[in-house]
Protein backbone atom coordinates (compact mmCIF):
# COMPACT_ATOMS: atom_id res chain seq x y z
CA UNK A 1 0.00 0.00 0.00
CA UNK A 2 2.76 2.31 1.09
CA UNK A 3 4.65 1.72 -2.07
CA UNK A 4 1.17 2.34 -4.36
CA UNK A 5 1.47 5.98 -2.78
CA UNK A 6 4.60 6.39 -3.74
CA UNK A 7 4.04 5.73 -7.29
CA UNK A 8 0.87 7.95 -7.32
CA UNK A 9 3.24 10.83 -5.60
CA UNK A 10 5.53 10.15 -8.45
CA UNK A 11 2.98 10.39 -11.03
CA UNK A 12 1.61 13.50 -10.21
CA UNK A 13 4.91 15.25 -9.64
CA UNK A 14 5.71 14.04 -12.95
CA UNK A 15 2.41 15.85 -14.11
CA UNK A 16 3.41 18.81 -12.52
CA UNK A 17 6.77 19.41 -13.73
CA UNK A 18 5.42 18.49 -17.27
CA UNK A 19 2.94 21.09 -16.98
CA UNK A 20 5.44 23.58 -16.11
CA UNK A 21 8.00 22.78 -18.80
CA UNK A 22 4.68 23.44 -20.85
CA UNK A 23 3.94 26.72 -19.46
CA UNK A 24 7.63 27.81 -19.46
CA UNK A 25 8.02 26.74 -23.03
CA UNK A 26 4.98 28.54 -24.10
CA UNK A 27 5.74 31.92 -21.92
CA UNK A 28 9.16 31.87 -23.33
CA UNK A 29 7.98 31.11 -27.03
CA UNK A 30 5.98 34.10 -26.98
CA UNK A 31 8.71 35.98 -25.77
CA UNK A 32 9.82 36.75 -29.35
CA UNK A 33 11.78 36.13 -32.39
CA UNK A 34 14.84 34.13 -31.73
CA UNK A 35 17.98 34.86 -33.93
CA UNK A 36 20.25 30.76 -34.04
CA UNK A 37 23.48 30.53 -35.48
CA UNK A 38 24.14 27.37 -36.89
CA UNK A 39 27.67 26.15 -37.89
CA UNK A 40 28.21 23.58 -40.11
CA UNK A 41 24.39 22.40 -39.72
CA UNK A 42 24.66 22.57 -35.84
CA UNK A 43 23.04 25.11 -33.13
CA UNK A 44 25.73 27.11 -32.28
CA UNK A 45 24.14 29.38 -30.22
CA UNK A 46 20.58 30.95 -29.60
CA UNK A 47 20.08 34.92 -29.62
CA UNK A 48 17.44 36.76 -28.56
CA UNK A 49 16.65 39.80 -31.28
CA UNK A 50 15.42 42.07 -28.97
CA UNK A 51 18.76 42.40 -27.67
CA UNK A 52 21.41 44.52 -28.75
CA UNK A 53 24.72 42.53 -29.14
CA UNK A 54 27.49 41.70 -31.08
CA UNK A 55 28.96 38.30 -30.78
CA UNK A 56 31.97 36.33 -32.21
CA UNK A 57 31.93 33.14 -33.64
CA UNK A 58 34.40 31.33 -33.96
CA UNK A 59 34.73 28.07 -34.77
CA UNK A 60 37.61 25.46 -36.86
CA UNK A 61 35.91 27.36 -40.02
CA UNK A 62 36.68 30.78 -39.55
CA UNK A 63 35.15 33.78 -37.62
CA UNK A 64 31.94 35.80 -37.98
CA UNK A 65 30.93 38.83 -36.14
CA UNK A 66 27.20 39.04 -35.43
CA UNK A 67 25.39 41.88 -34.74
CA UNK A 68 22.21 42.37 -33.16
CA UNK A 69 20.60 46.03 -33.40
CA UNK A 70 17.27 47.53 -33.40
CA UNK A 71 15.71 43.96 -34.43
CA UNK A 72 17.95 43.54 -37.09
CA UNK A 73 20.77 40.84 -37.34
CA UNK A 74 23.98 41.72 -39.52
CA UNK A 75 27.64 40.02 -40.24
CA UNK A 76 29.44 42.74 -38.94
CA UNK A 77 32.99 41.37 -40.28
CA UNK A 78 34.02 37.81 -40.94
CA UNK A 79 37.52 36.09 -42.12
CA UNK A 80 35.93 34.45 -45.23
CA UNK A 81 37.45 35.40 -48.96
CA UNK A 82 34.35 36.22 -50.52
CA UNK A 83 32.37 38.49 -47.40
CA UNK A 84 29.24 37.80 -49.04
CA UNK A 85 27.37 37.76 -45.47
CA UNK A 86 29.19 40.72 -44.67
CA UNK A 87 27.47 42.22 -47.78
CA UNK A 88 24.33 40.44 -46.99
CA UNK A 89 21.81 43.52 -45.84
CA UNK A 90 20.29 43.40 -42.18
CA UNK A 91 17.73 40.26 -41.71
CA UNK A 92 14.56 40.83 -39.50
CA UNK A 93 11.90 38.62 -40.75
CA UNK A 94 11.78 35.41 -39.66
CA UNK A 95 12.47 32.67 -42.61
CA UNK A 96 14.98 34.82 -43.40
CA UNK A 97 18.96 33.88 -42.88
CA UNK A 98 22.40 34.71 -44.11
CA UNK A 99 24.97 32.36 -44.96
CA UNK A 100 28.55 32.39 -45.06
CA UNK A 101 29.48 28.98 -46.95
CA UNK A 102 33.16 29.31 -46.50
CA UNK A 103 32.80 29.08 -42.79
CA UNK A 104 29.55 27.03 -42.80
CA UNK A 105 27.63 29.56 -40.69
CA UNK A 106 23.89 30.24 -41.30
CA UNK A 107 22.37 33.36 -39.86
CA UNK A 108 18.76 32.49 -39.14
CA UNK A 109 15.64 33.89 -37.88
CA UNK A 110 12.99 31.83 -36.49
CA UNK A 111 9.57 32.01 -34.82
CA UNK A 112 8.53 29.95 -31.89
CA UNK A 113 7.66 26.61 -32.39
CA UNK A 114 3.94 27.28 -31.62
CA UNK A 115 4.09 29.18 -34.67
CA UNK A 116 2.67 26.76 -37.32
CA UNK A 117 -0.33 26.12 -34.44
CA UNK A 118 -1.38 29.85 -34.79
CA UNK A 119 -1.15 30.06 -38.33
CA UNK A 120 -3.59 27.24 -38.72
CA UNK A 121 -6.03 29.13 -36.08
CA UNK A 122 -5.69 31.96 -38.17
CA UNK A 123 -6.66 29.64 -41.84
CA UNK A 124 -9.91 28.91 -40.08
CA UNK A 125 -10.80 31.87 -39.01
CA UNK A 126 -10.16 33.86 -42.77
CA UNK A 127 -12.66 30.10 -43.36
CA UNK A 128 -15.04 31.14 -41.40
ZN1 LIG B 1 31.23 35.03 -45.20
Amino acid sequence: MKKYYKDLILIIVLIIVSIGIYIGYSFFAEKGTKVRIYVDKKLYKELDLSVNQSKNISTEYGTNIIKIKDNEVFVESASCDNQICVNHKAISNSKESIICIPNRLVVKIEESVDDSDSKVGEIDDIAK
